[in-house]
């Protein structure tokens, strides 16, 4: 048995926990962090990662077929074998040593094991007592969920976490689920060679995000070959001699050789004694935009485990809110405008979707006064050099009336993720639409869609002259 004293205790080591230590190490602190798996987390190693790894070379074939003259240089299909090398490059192979040098150059001393809250400001690792003099930061992520349907466990289902580090490219891989996780899979592992049934509860894919960009995911997945069901629930799973069969509540069984799990994440908050100090195991933290639990002043909960944003970003950027508060500089902490489901957020499949802030939907079930404009992502002369009239693509902007400011954009089209800051910069900055005619989109790049969006929105000229209609 052991007590040390630290400033603050950060409780799991993902994106969130450690930036938050790092940030903590940086200002002078003295700051445990704790890990019982991999530094860097479940996005380092078993999602964000490694899902981009298996997605971008089927993204990339994809785009050059539709570009005449490389398309002809390039034939044949993927090499599964060489993206899975790379891709467990990328994870390094599922050893976290190379992260450790980040947090003890900040002067973290990093604890290797589970950690458990023991009592008011205390940790426990196995014989190790870690005592947080200023801070306990929970930043224990989610897990996946497995529904309770009949014979589901017993058939050992792939989660992410087997989807993402696969040795072997499955002939038949069934997906349940038909959110984020589900369709990025889907498109990775077909593009790879996988004849995939995405089998959706709901009457669409992605359901939170605009009816569009659902559509187009939908029909890029078809295109593709894969097999989605929607609007069908998987009501029994058998596995036998290597074979998976799903029987539905609509249509004939499903048969695979694996199947795939993508239904959503519970709360990594079971094991962690929340129950000394109050709280109830097995649900989100509610945290204030400090990061603050209202349980107890010196209790902190960041990323996915406050259930905020499920999203390694918002994740890092509570983290660095988290430690500026506990270091003392919480007056200089702004309230944003695209945090919780407002978030900025990418599926990376081709097409992209790119989102911040709300969706047309979403903003008037809050009460908004908004109008939605769309143009085409590909309309513009950029695109003809991005595979233009094969490739799907619409842009929406979410206009507040009252405020003559954007409140949301979607994207869909190929390779347009990096198009989403100019957008949440423009939300999260308020700009007013007046002032974006003066953001003049360089030419010939694909951000003209800018200049069409605030043309078709009616917005004066940059002398302000009246709107066109
Ligand atoms: C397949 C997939 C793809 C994704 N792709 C993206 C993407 O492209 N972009 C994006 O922004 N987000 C993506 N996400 C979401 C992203 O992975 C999460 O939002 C992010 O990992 C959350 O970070 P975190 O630090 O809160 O938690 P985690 O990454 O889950 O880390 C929590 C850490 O705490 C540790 N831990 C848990 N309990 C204990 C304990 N008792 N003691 C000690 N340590 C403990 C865990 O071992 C883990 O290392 C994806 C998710 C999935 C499943």
């Amino acid at each position: 048995m052991s007590e040390r004293e630290f400033d603050v205790v950060v409780l799991g080591s993902g994106p969130a926990g450690e930036v938050c230590a790092g940030r903590l190490g940086e200002a002078g602190l003295e700051v445990a962090a704790v890990e019982s798996h991999l530094l860097g987390g479940e996005c380092s190693f078993y999602a964000c990662m490694p899902s981009k790894a298996l997605l971008r070379p089927g993204e990339l074939l994809a785009e050059v077929r539709r570009i005449p003259g490389v398309r002809e240089a390039v034939t044949g299909d993927l090499d599964a074998g060489a993206v899975l090398k790379r891709r467990d490059e990328i994870i390094h192979d599922l050893d976290d040593s190379s992260q450790v040098p980040w947090l003890e150059q900040r002067g973290v001393t990093v604890v290797r094991g589970p950690g458990r809250i023991d009592g008011e400001r205390r940790v426990r690792v196995g014989d190790d007592t870690l005592v947080a003099r200023k801070a306990v930061v929970v930043a224990t992520g989610t897990a996946p969920l497995i529904p309770p349907i009949d014979g589901l466990r017993e058939a050992e289902p792939w989660t992410n976490r087997e989807a993402t580090t696969a040795k072997e490219v499955p002939d038949r891989l069934a997906i349940l689920g038909g959110g984020v996780v589900a369709v990025e899979m889907a498109q990775a592992y077909s593009s790879l060679g996988s004849q995939v049934t995405v089998i959706e509860r709901a009457d669409r894919l992605i359901a939170r995000e605009e009816p569009f960009a659902s559509e187009h995911v939908l029909e890029a997945l078809r295109e593709n070959g894969v097999d989605v069901r929607l609007g069908t629930s998987a009501t029994a799973v058998r596995a036998e001699n290597g074979d998976v069969t799903l029987e539905l509540d609509d249509g004939g069984p499903v048969h695979a050789d694996q199947l795939l799990v993508a239904i959503g994440r519970r709360h990594h908050t079971e094991n962690i004694g929340l129950d000394t100090i109050g709280l109830e195991p097995g649900k989100p933290i509610d945290v204030d935009d400090s990061m603050r639990s209202g349980a107890a002043d010196w209790l902190y909960a960041i990323g996915d485990v406050n259930g905020r944003a499920l999203l390694t970003h918002m994740g890092k950027y509570q983290a660095r809110i988290a430690a500026d508060v506990i270091v003392g500089e919480e007056n200089a902490c702004l309230p944003s405008t695209a945090d919780g489901s407002r978030s900025p957020r990418v599926i990376f499949t081709d097409p992209h979707v790119a989102a911040v802030g709300y969706t047309l939907d979403a903003a008037r079930q809050a009460g908004l006064n908004v109008r939605a404009v769309d143009v085409s992502t590909q309309g513009n002369a950029g695109a003809s050099f991005y595979g233009r009239d094969d490739a799907r693509g619409n842009t929406r902007l979410v206009v507040d009336d009252d405020r003559g400011v954007i409140v949301g954009a979607t994207f869909t089209g190929p390779e347009i993720a990096e198009f989403l800051h100019a957008a949440t910069i423009a939300v999260v900055g308020e700009v007013p639409l007046s002032r974006l005619f003066h953001a003049v989109p360089a030419f010939p790049t694909r951000s003209e869609v800018w200049l069409y969006l605030l043309e078709a929105l009616g917005i004066a000229g940059p002398c302000g002259g009246p709107p066109r209609t």
